[in-house]
Order: structure tokens, then C-alpha cells, then sequence
């Protein structure tokens, strides 16, 4: 059986693209006493860009915190709190920010509409009725967010997305004037994530021509945003995150992501600085791209931190090692039908006691 894959149906791209929001959303809005409920990142309180959403007079405008990464339990709350507002559904729940902020407006979009808890719905398929209609709209680019259909959620017991066709953004704004500011560091690791999405994509037994081109080119632009000075390196990046998200859509990341989520899980590491932690021990399995990583690394003077599970004790190690085992569908992409045989215990512990 192939995947039936959904896809972000609306898209803007081109810088300045943000000023179209207005009137993309007039198309929404039901009538004069609706909202809309804005999620954004709070790194935008006192920025230019707050200015510029085109926020009405019964519109909710949210700041979230972006200092953990999306948790199930917040999901709940901004839900509860939307809710609390008015006792009529929004007209749309519009994300403004890095992966974070995205997956929080698809979550909070799908708990709306879908009762019960968000941890009810963490895994495959689960979502039973279509969310508020959901924008999304990267400040930062590289975790393919913003074409994914699933967000990302930690859960009191697991690390696990809400995977749905009600997922994915209804519509998209990709202004690569937006991601100006990122810190040096964040904007290495974030878009990492990219590269590493194409390495694990194109080195799967998953891959496919599909996946295969979209990687490919979304590993030609990591490689002029990160190895290159090139001019356009805001919007090459921007549209390698959308590409290598569309890669993993039809194929499947591997031995990074897996690890990588056993580490958020314990010690709250996030995302894009977890994969480059992992990616760096990594040359067993993706020889070629962990040199071309370290050269980026080199280039930009970025600094991966070490020794992070220097502290974890035996029990922390073996709910790591459970955490990444647990995510069967990497490592058969990864290593085959046999990766059980192949990904012992006893490898993943070695891996993790050199992070
Ligand atoms: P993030 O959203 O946490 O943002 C990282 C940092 O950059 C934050 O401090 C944020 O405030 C800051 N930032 C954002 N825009 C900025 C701007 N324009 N100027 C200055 N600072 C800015 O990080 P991320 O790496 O984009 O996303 C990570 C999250 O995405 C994780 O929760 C991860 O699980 C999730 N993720 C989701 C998917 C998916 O398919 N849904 C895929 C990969 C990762
Ligand atoms: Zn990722």
C-alpha cells in the first residue's frame, strides 16, 4: 500500500509575503462578531513584526512560551484558554514562529474540534474530526513544521506527534524576511535539522524517487546556505526546510531522530541542538554526512555541547534507550527489517554515553 499523502494545500512564498495575511484571512472570517486566535512566538513581543499582524477588534492574540519544547499538558491549557474566551469556536488559529510555535497552533487547532486530552491523540491516525481552520508562518526555519502532518508533543509517558491528515496547515506563509534575528547558534541548529531530515532520508530503505528528489535538492541548498555565502541564503534555507519535510513526509528520518527524541525526553534538549549532539557520533551510519556536518560546524564556529549524559544515572539511560528503541519505524528505515538484531541495548547505551 502507498501513503495518500496530504499536503499543505495554500502556499505564499516570496519575501514581504507577510502582508498578505489580512487579506488571506478576510476569506475566513465568518462575520462581525468572530475571531481569529493569533499563537505567537513571544520572542516577538516588542519586535516590528507584532505591528504587523492584522489583529481585529475581537481577535485573541497569545504569546507562547517557547522555553520547552510543545508539551501535551500546555497544548490543554491554551486550548482551555481559547475556550474560556468565547463561547463560539474561532475563525482561525494562526501560528507565528519556529517549530515550537507551529506545532502548538496545529495541536491546539485539533483539540478544539476533538474532545478529551491531547495525549489521547498522540500516535497515528487517532484525530477524529477536521480542526479550526490552521496557518502557519515560520520565523525560523529548518524543522519542515510548516508541511508536516504531525506535531510534535511530549506527553507525561512519551515523546510522540499527533499524526493525522487534520494536521497539516491549511495554508502557509514562507517570507524569508521573518527569520531575520535568529540567534547564529539557533539558526545552525534549526537548520540542521534540515540537513539531517535529507541524510537520513536519502541513506533510508525508505526512500523512494519522490523523497529522493526533494532531499536531494534540499541538501544542494543546506550546502549553499551553510557551506557557501550565498545572497539568497534566507529564502534557500526557507525552502530547504519545506523540501526536506516533503523528503521525510514520503520516507522516514533514522538513527538521529530516534536518539535525538530519547534525549528531549529525558533531559529536555531541544530539537535541533539534539540532533547536531547525536549527528556528531554518528559516522558509522552516515559517514559522509557527518564530515560535511562537522565542516559546517567548522565554518560558522558553532559550538555542540558535550558530555550532556555525563550526569544520567542507570535508570535515566535505560528510559533513554527505551524511549529511542521505541520508535520502530526509524530504525527499520535506518538499518532494515533486521534492525533489531543490529540496534542492541547495548549499542544505544554506548551511543548515548558519548553525547
Ligand atoms: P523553536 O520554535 O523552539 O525556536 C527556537 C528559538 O528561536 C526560540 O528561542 C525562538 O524564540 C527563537 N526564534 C524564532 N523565530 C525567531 C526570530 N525570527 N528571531 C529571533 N529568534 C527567533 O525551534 P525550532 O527548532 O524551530 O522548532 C523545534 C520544535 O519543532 C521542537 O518542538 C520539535 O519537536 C518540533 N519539530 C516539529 C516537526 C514537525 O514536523 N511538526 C519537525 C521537527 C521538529
Ligand atoms: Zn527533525
Amino acid at each position: 500500500m502507498y501513503k495518500n499523502l496530504r499536503v499543505v494545500p495554500h502556499l505564499v512564498f516570496g519575501r514581504g509575503s507577510f502582508n498578505q495575511l489580512g487579506d488571506i484571512l478576510a476569506g475566513h472570517r465568518t462575520d462581525a462578531g468572530s475571531h481569529m486566535v493569533f499563537l505567537v512566538d513571544e520572542v516577538h513581543e516588542h519586535r516590528p513584526l507584532m505591528k504587523r499582524i492584522p489583529i481585529h477588534a475581537n481577535d485573541l492574540v497569545i504569546l507562547v512560551s517557547v522555553e520547552h519544547e510543545p508539551k501535551t499538558k500546555y497544548v490543554d491549557e491554551l486550548t482551555q484558554r481559547i475556550r474560556e474566551y468565547s463561547n463560539r469556536q474561532p475563525d482561525g488559529i494562526i501560528g507565528i514562529g519556529g517549530g515550537t510555535t507551529m506545532d502548538l497552533a496545529k495541536a491546539v487547532s485539533l483539540m478544539l474540534t476533538n474532545p478529551g486530552s491531547a495525549v489521547d491523540y498522540q500516535g497515528w491516525d487517532l484525530i477524529k474530526y477536521p480542526g479550526i481552520y490552521h496557518v502557519g508562518i515560520p520565523t525560523i526555519s529548518g524543522t519542515g513544521a510548516e508541511i508536516s502532518r504531525t506535531t510534535v508533543l511530549t506527553g507525561p509517558t512519551k515523546k510522540l506527534g499527533i499524526n493525522s491528515d487534520y494536521t497539516p496547515f491549511d495554508q502557509i506563509i514562507l517570507d524569508a524576511d521573518l527569520i531575520q534575528g535568529v540567534s547564529k547558534d539557533q539558526w545552525f541548529y534549526t537548520g540542521m535539522d534540515t540537513y539531517i531530515h535529507n541524510a537520513e532520508a536519502l541513506c533510508g530503505t525508505y526512500i523512494n524517487t519522490f523523497a529522493k528528489a526533494y532531499a536531494l535538492e534540499s541538501l544542494e541548498l543546506c550546502r549553499d546556505v551553510y557551506l557557501k555565502d550565498d545572497p539568497d541564503a534566507d529564502e534557500k534555507l526557507m525552502v530547504a526546510s519545506y523540501f526536506g519535510g516533503m523528503s521525510i513526509a514520503y520516507s522516514q528520518v533514522g538513527v538521529c531522530h530516534a536518539l535525538s527524541y530519547g534525549l528531549s525526553f529525558l533531559l529536555g534538549v531541544h530539537h535541533g541542538v539534539g540532533n547536531c549532539i547525536v549527528f556528531d557520533q554518528l559516522d558509522d551510519y552516515y559517514p559522509e554526512y557527518v564530515a560535511e556536518f562537522r565542516e559546517m560546524v567548522r565554518k560558522h564556529g558553532i559550538h555542540i555541547p558535550k558530555g550532556i549524559t555525563r550526569e544520567v544515572d542507570a535508570a535515566g539511560m535505560e528510559k533513554m534507550v527505551d524511549v529511542a528503541l521505541g520508535l520502530a519505524p526509524l530504525w527499520e528505515n535506518a538499518l532494515g527489517k533486521d534492525w533489531k538484531t543490529i540496534m542492541t541495548r547495548d549499542k544505544v547505551r554506548a551511543l548515548y554515553e558519548r553525547m
